[in-house]
């Protein structure tokens, strides 16, 4: 019986032993394919899937949702002044900033080269913009590496009609951020809409 038995159990314990193996490597495979390499956040193809997946549940369930975008100032020139890979470490520094500022349910995400975004749940325009000015102070007040200083702009939108997609919000906080951008910077503005028109202003502690 034992000579019977004791292969099976060995070709088992094989099996197992190597399935668990695979599981882990599509895991970590998986992690990679979601990942930032740079700042460990979320990537862009990530952080769409999570926004698809938030925008149908808060369409669903009638819930408020905010996309807010995020773009360092002048990054441009602190590559050419402290070089690259100092630039990379600011980058690091700023994505950590936003991860710790930003609550377990929201998403952050590395979407472009200097360019972050974070999906709110449950939160309207006007809730996120007091949360992004909350970021812009303190990515005001951060010390980089290398002691390097940062400002950043932040463009806002919500979702107000169940019609909305995902394209048209990223879209509208975009736009947003131009305006952040156009109006000098290291600072906050969301979408608004009055009676279907879609409008843009620039927000500071007054307006908040
Ligand atoms: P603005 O205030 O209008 O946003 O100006 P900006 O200079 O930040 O914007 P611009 O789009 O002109 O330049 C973005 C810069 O970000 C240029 C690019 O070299 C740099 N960049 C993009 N990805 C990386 C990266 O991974 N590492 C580093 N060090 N720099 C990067
Ligand atoms: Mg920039
Ligand atoms: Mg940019």
């Amino acid at each position: 019986v034992y000579a019977v038995v004791a292969p099976v159990l060995f070709v088992g314990l094989g099996i197992f032993v190597f399935q668990s193996y695979a599981l882990d490597a599509i895991e970590e495979l998986n992690r990679h394919a979601q990942t930032d390499p740079l700042t460990g956040l979320l990537n862009r193809r990530a952080f769409d899937e999570r926004l698809a997946r938030a925008l149908a549940a808060a369409q669903r369930y009638r819930r408020p949702l905010s996309v807010v975008i995020a773009d360092i100032d002048h990054f441009k020139d602190i590559n050419d002044t402290h070089g690259h890979a100092s630039g990379d470490q600011v980058l690091a520094a700023f994505a950590q900033l936003l991860q710790e500022q930003s609550r377990e349910v929201d998403t952050v995400a590395r979407i472009g080269g200097e360019e972050f975004a974070i999906l709110v749940p449950e939160v309207d325009a006007a809730g996120a913009a007091g949360y992004a000015e909350r970021l812009r102070r303190a990515v005001e007040h951060m010390h980089g590496p290398e002691g390097i200083c940062i400002t950043a702009s932040f463009g806002l939108a919500d979702l107000v009609d169940a019609r909305h997609d995902a394209a048209l919000l990223l879209a509208r906080a975009d736009e947003a951020l131009y305006v952040a951008k156009a109006g000098g910077r290291n600072r906050v503005s969301r979408c608004v809409r009055d009676s279907g028109l879609v409008g843009f202003i620039a927000l500071n502690s007054a307006t908040l």
